[in-house]
């Protein structure tokens, strides 16, 4: 999958712990790092990237299906066009669309899209109280009904079906978002402590039902967003090499580096 970045998208560098910008690290080779960490200083070599995708999705994407919030096509009187700035198509005339989806879809022009209602209940989280205040120690935790809805399923049709009419059989019973190798370790430990299950959550892009929950899963399930996972651990020059946390889309590396 592609995405079109422009620099206003790209992310900010945060600061080092030394209050200088982070960045410096592409000048550091192996010799350097180790350098480093035989000084305990590693710390102070990471990047952290802002991640593009805030806690509450929904605020950026739609909860109902697939895309930003902001981008879709729309008519004006006869003539098309794709709303936003995101990509190179926005706000640009598109003369021939509305024909070409008549023709090919049948689609009526005249009805306006079914948007559906933002759902009035979600089943009660099933995470033990005294296991969400141990997670929460580690990571933020959320149980919002939308925040464990919209992370309940990929992007197959029978998904994107099941979250308009809000379907599913089981959803996460609550969210957790930690940043770092060492927060991931815990929350194993914790769900192999309390026999919970841990579902990886990525993109949500699946379509393959790989992060859709288990309709007979009885254990709390919980949806580990890795949408702040998004540093740069270190780089070595030298080498070519480098340690990438698993949510930096690869745009913004080629940007940062
Ligand atoms: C419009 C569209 C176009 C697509 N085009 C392509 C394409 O061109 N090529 C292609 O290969 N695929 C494509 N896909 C499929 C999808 O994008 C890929 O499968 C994608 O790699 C999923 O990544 P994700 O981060 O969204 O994973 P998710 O959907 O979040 O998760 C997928 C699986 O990986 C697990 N997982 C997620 N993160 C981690 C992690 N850090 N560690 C361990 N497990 C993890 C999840 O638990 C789940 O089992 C497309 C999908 C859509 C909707």
């Amino acid at each position: 999958m592609s995405a079109t970045l422009d620099s206003s998208e790209m992310p900010q560098v945060a600061k080092n712990n030394a209050g200088t910008p982070s960045n410096n690290i592409v000048n550091k080779t192996f010799s350097d790092k180790k350098k480093d960490n035989d000084n305990n200083s590693r710390l102070n070599n990471i990047i952290k990237v802002k991640s593009v995708i805030p806690r509450k999705r929904q605020d950026l994407l739609k909860w109902y299906g697939w895309g930003y919030k902001d981008s879709m096509f729309k008519l004006q009187g006869d003539m098309a066009y794709f709303t936003g700035n995101r990509y190179s198509i926005g706000e640009k005339p598109l003369p021939h669309l509305q024909k070409w989806a008549v023709d090919y879809f049948n689609i009526d022009t005249n009805k306006p899209p079914k948007i559906p209602k933002l759902p009035t209940s979600y089943p009660e989280s099933r995470l033990p109280g005294n296991v969400k205040q141990e997670l929460e120690k580690i990571a933020p935790v959320s149980v919002d009904g939308l925040d464990r809805l919209i992370r309940a399923h990929g992007q197959t049709l029978k998904d994107i079906s099941y979250v308009r009419t809000n379907k599913f059989p089981r959803i996460p019973d609550a969210v957790i978002w930690p940043n770092s190798h060492e927060q991931v370790v815990q929350i194993v430990e914790s769900a192999s402590r309390h026999r919970f299950v841990i579902i990886p959550f990525g993109g949500g892009t699946s379509v393959s039902g790989a992060v859709t929950c288990p309709a007979k899963e009885r254990r709390p399930i919980l949806v580990l967003d890795t949408s702040e996972m998004n540093s740069i651990l270190w780089l070595d020059k030298e080498q070519l090499l480098a340690r990438i946390q698993v949510k930096i889309l690869s745009g913004f590396i080629y940007y940062i580096l």
